[in-house]
């Protein structure tokens, strides 16, 4: 056994050093090579395509099938001849990652032979076999049969020789299958409740865009060493393993100089990522040992996080010919930190406004203060909402665990910000406001700096904070694909700015003046949603319990925080912004609980095998050593000096002994709390079974393992250790 783990040791030790790929050229040279982007839409479309094209691209109008085949044609030309041979709809099921199926260009050619042929019926839409992607039900209530349509919102690309074109996944009945779907929908939604609020400000505003920032953190592992731990391979977490004596205790890791094999990773991965119009910008060490992050530059919503995942899979690619392993589970190693994705989240108008910057002028400041206020009383209302966005079996290990923030939803203001609130909530709005009183007040908000992006003091303990021109969702779990957390919260945003502006427009029927109508109901709001603002320390103990005493929900349970979805009040709202019907949101909610069954599942099969099978083996081998040992001590010593030297190793056969018993027993005990909750048939229920009677056996038994772990002969042990994961040179 102990030969395994020095194996993959000496593999990595013996390597020879990689040679980075270096292109020769700046990066505007060769940015966007591998992207049917405006610029070669322009070339290999007729005038009236790239009309339809960009028409789509800008105001979501239809294409028909004349123009989706010219557009086909455009793109076969350009595919082919940067020997691009096949292509695929390549679209975001409900389960973790993309789904591509590849088609090669061929048909029969005239003359016996192949062609290359493509065409606007098969860029547009296809249909492929639904029934091996989760649906949560939507599969038994209509057909099996689903289809991708192509999202021209999103430019075709080029990846290995293969033309991915982005699409949706809808069932046969148009129920949405996928992320891609509602996330579109919820854009929509944002988008018409954000222009009309801005008919206040701005009579130019046609359309409203949002913009996602993304923030991936991920461990790197040695490609050797991961293949020899069971644990990683197939739950991207290590189930046991005890901690390194030094990790992460010095800060030494978090921004230092890094490491010479991450760097090469990173050069090659971002020289792919720009080929691909992926707009990388920061690389850094993170805080945990082997933990790094990426981050680009911030797009448009869907166009983001098409990205992300897109990069996501690039990332796992190239880590291959650096002999690594992507790690994005949120806490793959006890003890340490985990990862997040941090959602920078912000709205900007057709007229280039940024929503989320203060501007100039009382008018604009009014108008950031509009979006602000009612953002803040959105995250109040759909606390419940938003955590259900983000909380499923692995980031439930993060949050709250002293480096991410806690299972309660709080916004971070910062001063500035915070101040013009408290202002606003006393000023004097209810009644008709005297001249002096107006003019005061207006003054007070033409007081916000244009720039207060260097002075919000940067509140690394929230899980939603404002950081100058935009929000940032910091509990987003690093393995998820942004659109459930975006989905929540511009549908959120989207229902509150509908009613802010019915609110607005009922106080002006009224016969008072357009800005006090804005103010009297700014004022109500910021009331309303007080307690849902922290500026203090959210990691801190005080922090729950005045959480609490605010009336604030804090949930950890995954099955009890994803039973928000099922409330009416939810079902509501995504039906009241045409998100999700009723079906939809039970299916994919149902297809959440399932998931988290099958993770601790999983889970709790390899841990079992892996202790019954790797470990209580290797602890018996040794402790059969320790016996011999002592019969010989007899055999040669007097009694009274045997006496005073079997001492102590009677006492470590003894606790091996322990800890062997303990395994054994609650790896029978769990494989019995697993058959009765493998008979539930109801998903919520077997959920909650899972989490109640099967979960907890993880951390106990792992317990006893670690214990081991740090008393057997380490020759002996089966499975590299932490010490020897963690510290990539
Ligand atoms: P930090 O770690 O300090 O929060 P980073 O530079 O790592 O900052 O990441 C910030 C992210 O926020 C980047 O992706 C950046 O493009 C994005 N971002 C900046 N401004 C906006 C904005 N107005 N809307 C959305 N995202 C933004
Ligand atoms: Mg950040």
């Amino acid at each position: 056994m102990a030969e395994f783990r020095f194996k993959a040791l000496q593999e990595v030790l013996s390597r020879q050093p990689l040679v980075v790929r270096r292109e020769d050229n700046l990066t505007s040279d060769f940015y966007a090579i591998n992207v049917f982007d405006r610029p070669k839409m322009k070339k290999y479309l007729s005038k009236e395509a790239f009309k339809a094209v960009s028409d789509a691209i800008d105001h979501s109008s239809p294409i028909d099938r004349k123009m989706a085949d010219q557009v086909a044609q455009g793109m076969k030309a350009w595919a082919t001849e940067n020997r691009a041979t096949h292509y695929t709809h390549w679209f975001h099921p409900l389960t973790d990652g993309t789904a591509e199926k590849h088609d090669a260009f061929i048909t029969h050619g005239e003359s016996g032979g192949v062609v290359e042929a493509f065409s606007g019926k098969l860029l547009a839409q296809q249909e492929p076999d639904a029934s091996s992607f989760p649906s949560g039900g939507i599969r038994q209530t209509f057909e099996a049969r689903g289809y991708t349509a192509w999202d021209a919102s999103s430019p075709a690309f080029i990846v290995d020789g293969t033309l991915c074109i982005p699409t949706v996944f809808i069932s046969y009945t148009g129920e949405a299958l996928d992320y891609k779907t509602p996330l579109l929908r919820a854009l929509q939604a944002v988008d018409k409740a954000a222009t009309a609020v801005c008919s206040y400000f701005d009579k130019n505003v046609t359309k409203v865009h949002a913009n996602l920032g993304w923030e991936q953190e991920y461990f790197l592992i040695d490609d050797a060493l991961y293949m020899a731990r069971p644990d990683l391979v197939l739950t991207g977490r290590t189930l046991m393993g005890h901690a390194s004596a030094k990790d992460q205790q010095l800060d030494d890791h978090y921004f230092s100089s890094i490491p010479t094999r991450v760097y090469r990773y990173m050069e090659d991965l971002e020289n792919e990522a720009y080929k691909l119009g992926i707009p990388v910008k920061t690389r850094h060490n993170e805080v945990a040992p082997n933990q790094f992050e990426v981050a680009p530059i911030y797009e448009e919503c869907n166009l983001a996080n098409d990205h992300n995942q897109l990069l996501m899979d690039i990332m796992k690619k190239v880590a291959r010919r650096h002999n690594f392993q992507v790690l994005y589970h949120e806490k793959p190693f006890a003890a340490i930190n985990g990862s997040g994705k941090h959602n920078n989240w912000s709205l900007e108008t057709n007229t280039g406004v940024n929503l989320y910057s203060p501007g100039k002028n009382p008018k604009s400041n009014l108008q950031f203060l509009t979006f602000v206020v009612n953002t803040l009383k959105a995250v109040y209302d759909n606390q419940d909402l938003l955590r259900a966005s983000i909380l499923n079996a692995n980031n439930s290990h993060r949050l709250g665990a002293n480096e991410a923030p806690p299972s309660i939803l709080s916004v971070f203001l910062g001063s500035e910000v915070s101040q013009m609130l408290d202002l606003m909530e006393e000023a004097v709005v209810d009644r008709k406001m005297t001249p002096d009183e107006k003019t005061a007040l207006k003054l007070n908000i033409g007081r916000i700096p244009e720039i207060i992006l260097d002075n919000t003091d940067r509140n690394r303990t929230s899980p939603f904070a404002f950081t100058g021109n935009r929000f940032e969702f910091r509990a987003v779990g690093s393995s998820a694909n942004c659109a459930p957390a975006m989905i929540a919260l511009n549908t959120a945003v989207a229902a509150q700015l509908n009613r802010f502006k019915s609110e607005v427009d009922e106080i002006i029927a009224t016969g008072i003046k357009k800005d006090e109508a804005i103010f009297q109901v700014l004022k109500k709001l910021i009331i309303e949603s007080k307690p849902i603002r922290f500026d203090g320390n959210g990691y801190s103990d005080e922090w729950v319990e005045e959480a609490a005493k605010r009336g604030l929900t804090n949930v950890n349970s995954v099955p009890d925080s994803l039973a928000a979805y099922l409330t009416d009040d939810v079902k509501k709202l995504f039906a009241s912004q045409d998100v999700l019907s009723e079906k939809e949101l039970e299916g994919r909610t149902e297809v959440e609980y399932e998931k988290y069954t099958m993770k601790i599942q999983i889970e709790a099969r390899v841990l079992g095998d892996l202790a019954i099978n790797h470990i209580v083996p290797t602890a018996v081998q040794y402790q059969t050593t320790l016996l011999n040992n002592v019969r010989y001590l007899k055999e040669v010593f007097s009694e009274a000096e045997f006496e005073e030297l079997a001492v102590g190793r009677k006492e470590l056969i003894k606790e091996i002994s322990g800890h062997i018993s303990f395994i054994k027993i609650k790896v029978k005990e769990m494989v019995d709390a697993r058959k009765v909750a493998n008979v539930i048939e109801d998903p919520v229920e077997k959920a909650k079974a899972y989490e109640k009677t099967v979960r907890p056996y993880l951390d106990e038994i792992r317990y006893h393992i670690d214990k081991l772990e740090l008393t057997v002969d380490n020759e002996l042990w089966p499975l590299p250790k932490y010490r020897e994961l963690l510290f990539v040179k």
